[in-house]
């Protein structure tokens, strides 16, 4: 791994930034994360198309088109047996990056009775370069499909699917120290480049205290305040049911650690090294999503293993389907489906949360030990 906690390049925002520092002082880790990724200019996001090979890193749909047509059987057995066959229903999905995993949800469910002829996809996209690839991927399709920056274009039934969008939400920091928690932030050395830093003044959290009786000086409470796109899933609850379904890299239970990541060129890097040029993004707190989402109204599922769920969906039986009617990619299959699965990895690392209106069932794959949904 090529780290240097200490390398700062200059890239055009971290010239921004340090201005913004010079003027306003130091700024806090949610707003630097929100500039290093949405900045209209300079921001990650705002400016590239950053998933595959060639970019900065790989998603378990852009691994596997098996991820996709999983969670699409997941999410018409849902639709049949769990709604009882709505029509219209919405399918939407938050940030669908390169419209991959959509594509593979609508090929694998073409073949559904009914559940093409009554779904609008909604596909919640804050970046023009990704919705331009979305809807190159997503063309040929042939359901109606609609694009906005936020969840306000749903409508009640809903199923929502996002994977590996809540650890883009800028995080809140909060440091441990001999006063107290206090936000952390970013400010400017004595050669003014860019460093961490926690002034005990001012914005306290008597809370955490009760929280973490116990947390060390040191110690980091993070928060990605998922309540506002939680709200927007929540406020579909009032008009019919809802069910949700996130999967990300990130923890069962809430931790005092700092996870707040950078990666660039699929190498893990320092955060304050590359504003704007790299992958920012932290570990999603499934503890506090969860207590979120019961906030709004919801009741959640899980978390369970990305490899349990799969498993629980009949992964091997698909990708043994695959590998016989395709022998000369048997070898990759195999590859691939062992990386979405892997103990030490992706497997255990990713989680699986599901949410849905209280008054339906708990959801294929966290009801019952096993579900083979591709039969
Ligand atoms: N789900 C895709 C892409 C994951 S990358 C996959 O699994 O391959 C994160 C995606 O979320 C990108 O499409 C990014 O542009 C989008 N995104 C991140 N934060 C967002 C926000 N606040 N609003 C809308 N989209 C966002």
């Amino acid at each position: 791994m090529n780290y240097d906690p200490t390398l700062r390049r200059k890239t055009p925002l971290a010239h921004i930034l340090g201005d913004r520092i010079r003027r306003q002082g130091p700024i806090r880790i949610d707003d630097y994360m929100s500039a290093c990724l949405w900045d209209p200019q300079y921001g990650y996001y705002a400016t590239r198309q950053p998933l595959g090979a060639a970019g900065d890193f790989v998603t378990a749909p852009e691994i596997s088109q098996i991820f996709g047509e999983l969670i699409g059987l997941w999410a018409t057995v849902v639709w049949r047996d769990w709604l009882g066959r709505p029509q219209p229903f919405t399918l939407a999905e938050l940030g669908p990056g390169r419209g991959t995993l959509m594509r593979d949800m609508l090929r694998a469910t073409a073949t559904i009775p009914g559940f093409h002829a009554n779904l609008h996809c909604q596909l919640v996209e804050a970046s023009t370069p990704l919705i331009a690839a979305q809807k190159s991927t997503l063309s040929q399709c042939g359901v109606p499909m609609s694009w906005g920056p936020n969840m306000s274009g749903a409508r009640a039934p809903a199923i929502v699917i996002a994977n590996e969008f809540f650890d883009a939400m800028p995080l809140d920091q909060w440091v441990k120290s001999e006063r107290g928690w206090a936000r952390r932030s970013v400010e400017l050395d004595d050669n003014c480049e860019l460093q961490f830093a926690t002034h005990p003044t001012t914005s306290m959290r008597p809370d955490l205290d009760q929280r973490f009786p116990d947390a060390a000086i040191g110690a980091i409470s993070e928060s990605q305040r998922p309540e506002v796109i939680l709200g927007d899933i929540g406020a579909l609850n009032h008009v019919g049911p809802v069910v949700a379904l996130i999967i990300d890299y990130g923890h069962e239970k809430t931790t005092s650690n700092d996870t707040l990541q950078a990666v660039r060129q699929h190498q893990h890097e320092h955060p304050l090294t590359s504003p704007g040029e790299a992958d920012l993004s932290a570990q999603v707190d499934f503890e506090e999503l969860a207590a979120e989402a019961r906030k709004v109204g919801l009741v959640a599922d899980g978390p369970i293993t990305q490899a349990e769920f799969l498993g629980r969906l009949g992964i091997i039986e698909r990708a043994s389907q695959l590998m016989a009617a395709n022998p000369q990619k048997a070898a990759s299959i195999e590859t691939d489906v062992a990386r979405l699965l892997a103990p030490n990895g992706m497997g255990t690392r990713f989680k699986v949360l599901a949410l849905r209106t209280p008054s339906l069932p708990s959801l294929p794959g966290f009801d019952v030990p096993r579900q083979d949904i591709t039969k």
